[in-house]
């Protein structure tokens, strides 16, 4: 039984996860919600973009305070209320490590993670963290990550690096903020976003994306990473189609491979 067993115990990652949500793009955050700041190390650093700053706030959510984007905020509370609900034995171990932090992913030299923009949490059960990257999740996860999901969330765990303490708001959610005008203009623009795939992006969506490049012969390990080899391999894919040869994954690119 859930109440018994010490949140913290190590299981393996549930099958069916993130139904129908994709974690946040590059090109989305960045179209949205414009560049946190000009340059990024793996150490957090303050957000420079004056009309990201604008939309952060600090806010006391009773378990804990966060410092991030003011709708991802108020949706953590609202999960966070929904959690206490449905699951409060896990409500009462819960502590942050972090929302708001510029910086890059761990162990990327090009992926902007998405605490730069204060949309992502990193999680403890009674004050421990989930060792990142072991393919195993703290039983407590798995029990409010559906509730997550539920809400728009992206859970870690789906990371080809599972990343299992950290949740995210999903792309679609960002997309819903800018359409509901919560985001401020803070993008600088209102043009459309496409479905882009850029290189920066990962998660089961690159995956998908490398296994179709693969069916052409790019020869691409399948590791959810968008880099300089998977970029590598949409250029040349674009230059034997006839597509504009840019490395990014648009509607054309993505109904020539076939996804
Ligand atoms: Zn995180």
């Amino acid at each position: 039984m859930p109440e018994t067993r010490p949140l913290t115990d190590l299981v393996a990652i549930p099958p069916v996860i993130n139904v129908g949500l994709n974690a946040a793009r590059q090109s989305t955050m960045l179209s949205l919600l414009g560049n946190p700041r000009n340059n990024y190390t793996d150490d957090c650093q303050a957000v420079e973009h004056p009309g990201l700053k604008r939309l952060i706030v600090l806010k006391d959510l009773g378990i804990f305070k966060v410092r991030g984007l003011a709708p991802a905020v108020d949706s953590l509370e609202r999960v966070l209320g929904d959690i206490r609900v449905r699951a409060p034995h896990v409500h009462q171990a819960l502590g942050s490590a972090g929302m708001l932090c510029a910086r890059l992913v761990r162990g990327s030299a090009t992926s902007i993670s998405n605490h730069s923009w204060g949309t992502a949490i990193d999680l403890t059960l009674n004050g421990e963290l989930d060792r990142r990257g072991d393919g195993k999740v703290q039983v407590g996860l798995t029990q409010i990550s559906p509730i997550f999901n539920d809400h728009g969330w992206f859970w870690g765990a789906a990371f080809r690096t599972e990343d299992a303490m950290h949740f995210e708001a999903g792309d679609g959610m960002i997309r819903k903020w800018h359409a509901d005008g919560l985001l401020g203009g803070a993008g600088g623009g209102t043009a459309p976003v496409d479905d882009l795939l850029t290189m920066g992006d990962r998660g089961p969506e690159v995956s998908t994306l490398q296994t179709r490049l693969n069916v052409f012969g790019a020869g691409l390990e399948v590791d959810g990473v968008f880099g300089t080899g998977t970029r590598a391999a949409v250029v040349a894919f674009q230059r034997s189609k006839g597509l504009t040869a840019d490395g990014v994954v648009g509607p054309k690119t993505r109904e020539a491979l076939g996804f």
